[in-house]
């Protein structure tokens, strides 16, 4: 486990995940300003406890521990803080529902939910949360004074900074995460931060976001049916974790009778509008 300090504000603790094809990092965030912190995420239980020696450590008190989404790997390390409030999405009991059931520890329940968008301020930071369905159904991402964006796993990278392809767990809604990355394009900020992934700074996102855009698109128009080589913008060999995709075909299915077409026509009419 370490902790990266990215600067006076933000740091980075993150693991490395090996599995026999692929290994990815798994981060938290901790952004902080006179002496008070966020929490963005927990990692596992392990990385919760390396975060929360290293607080004890420090003078930094922390304010909220904001769980973007209810996966171990996001929700299991926040049951080592006692009495800090945990925020959530307003939606987020089925996927905490499952992720108790593959966790040794009690999860923590949400004190604060997301309806739409929560706001907290520490000191002249602006830290704003807002809903952002995708991977799961309950995601939020996490914007902090139009400087960082935090994406969860909206947006995932291996080790190696190979993309990996969206995840769709079975809570999720394609069109949703179309429309999330659709939306994170017309926001402002200058870096992004990825649960697995590293930091990056903003002239490679124009290519990240569509990357997910184009396999998104090409993925619903065919219902669900196409082969991943036909969903993805480049060829398969560039991508990483793609049996993702056969998991993407069957979480997907449920949403096959709603019209595509009317869909994109009505996300480019919002895109004309914006123009
Ligand atoms: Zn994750």
């Amino acid at each position: 486990m370490e902790k990266i300090i990215i600067n006076e504000n933000l740091t980075q603790y993150r693991l490395i995940e090996a599995l026999d094809r692929v290994s990815y990092y798994t981060s938290a965030f901790l952004f902080h300003n006179k002496g008070q912190g966020v929490l963005i995420d927990s990692g596992y239980r392990r990385l919760g406890k390396f975060i929360k020696k290293d607080l004890d450590q420090s003078s930094i008190v922390l304010k909220a521990i904001i769980i973007t989404h209810y996966h171990k790997d996001h929700a299991e390390g926040s049951t080592v803080f006692k009495n800090v409030p945990i925020i959530a999405s307003d939606l987020y009991e089925d996927t905490f529902t499952k992720c108790q059931n593959v966790t040794t520890y009690e999860l923590d329940i949400p004190n604060i939910l997301v309806e739409d968008k929560y706001l907290i301020n520490i000191d002249t930071s602006r830290i704003e949360i807002f809903k952002t369905p995708g991977h799961t159904k309950c995601g939020l991402s996490v914007l902090i004074n139009n400087d960082y964006l935090y994406v969860s796993d909206n947006l995932l990278e291996d080790i190696n900074n190979k993309i990996i392809v969206p995840y769709l767990d079975v809570s999720s809604n394609p069109y949703e995460h179309y429309k999330t990355i659709y939306e994170y394009q017309h926001l402002q900020f200058k870096t992004l931060l990825l649960t697995h992934g590293q930091v990056k700074n903003n002239p490679n996102l124009i290519y990240e976001f569509g990357e997910r855009l184009f396999y998104l698109e090409n993925f619903i128009k065919s219902e669900f049916t196409k082969d991943i080589d036909e969903c993805l913008q480049n060829k398969a060999e560039n991508y990483s974790m793609t049996a993702i995709h056969k998991i993407n075909v069957r979480n997907a299915k449920k949403y096959v009778s709603i019209q595509p077409t009317s869909f994109f026509e009505s996300m480019n009419a919002s895109q004309k509008k914006s123009d």
